[in-house]
């Protein structure tokens, strides 16, 4: 079966304050599958991901989700933002920002309730973060806070998950069990869009890429999209590893097979 674009951008050029970051970008993104932004730092990966959640609005062009604007189906995605974004000394409990997660958006008046309490706990123990759960998030480590803002997200839900980075500065374990949980959600037919900056591992658990230098490089299935043109364009001179990558990806190209089209 084909899969239906989930994300549909079009002549997309945004940025800060008049200054383009990233420029007329088209591709789409297929529904159900793991899909990678990629790109060197400053290659406007972040402002992409603003763009897509609606953070900032764009000079020219759009960028739709279920061939919407993104506020018409904002109950239907959830966010894991880059680590420098968030304030860490802001005063809450593990607890209190998995439930975050559970207020649906624009409706402040909501209460929260039993239900609630009980899915943020569920995300805890998946996350396996259940034992910290009134802990200040100000005392976290890196990984820990990085499994706090995933369940916090899973605990909306969402058909559609975004994450910047959320490997960056995380322990062996916390990557371990956040890259797991996040197989498990596309097993179960959710979509993620991941900013990320490892090229070597994204070989191995992306399906889908898309490669930006502030323009769009190259979109489509890792396998296809990973050859030495795109990957030069995209990262320019700074190229010690992409030899590595290619091997990898020409190597062994039974590895970026949908996981959902093997037999276990
Ligand atoms: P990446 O995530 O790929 O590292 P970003 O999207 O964060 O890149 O940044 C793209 C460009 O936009 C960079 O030149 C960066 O300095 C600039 N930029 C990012 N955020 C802001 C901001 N809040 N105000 C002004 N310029 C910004
Ligand atoms: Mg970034």
């Amino acid at each position: 079966m084909e899969s239906k674009p989930i994300v549909d951008v079009h002549n997309l050029t945004a940025g800060y304050r008049r200054r383009p970051a990233i420029w007329n970008l088209d591709f789409q993104i297929q529904e159900g599958k793991f899909t990678g932004i990629l790109g060197p730092n400053g290659s406007g990966k972040s402002t992409l991901l603003k763009c897509l959640l609606g953070q900032i609005t764009p000079y020219t062009g759009y960028a739709h989700l279920w061939g919407q604007n993104v506020d018409k189906v904002r109950h239907r995605i959830a966010y894991v933002p880059q680590k420098e974004s968030v304030d860490w000394n802001f005063p809450a409990t593990v607890m209190d920002v998995v439930l975050m997660g559970r207020y649906r958006p624009g409706r402040f008046w909501q209460r929260l309730g039993k239900k609630d309490k009980e899915a943020a706990l569920y995300w805890l123990e998946q996350t396996g973060m259940n034992h910290l759960a009134n802990r200040q998030i100000g005392q976290l480590s890196g990984g820990q806070r990085q499994r706090v803002f995933l369940a916090r997200a899973l605990a909306r839900e969402p058909s559609l998950l975004f994450l910047d980075e959320p490997f960056a500065g995380v322990d062996a374990g916390s990557a371990e069990r956040i890259l797991h949980m996040l197989k498990l959600l596309i097993e179960q037919g959710k979509s993620i869009v991941m900013v990320h900056h490892d090229l070597v591992s994204a070989g191995k658990i992306l399906d889908n890429a898309i490669l930006l230098n502030t323009r769009l490089v190259a979109s489509g299935p890792v396998s296809e999209v990973f050859n030495h043109e795109n990957l030069s364009a995209t990262y320019g001179s700074d190229l010690s590893i992409l030899s590595d990558v290619i091997d990898l990806v020409t190597r062994n190209p039974g590895r970026f097979k949908d996981p959902r089209n093997q037999k276990s």
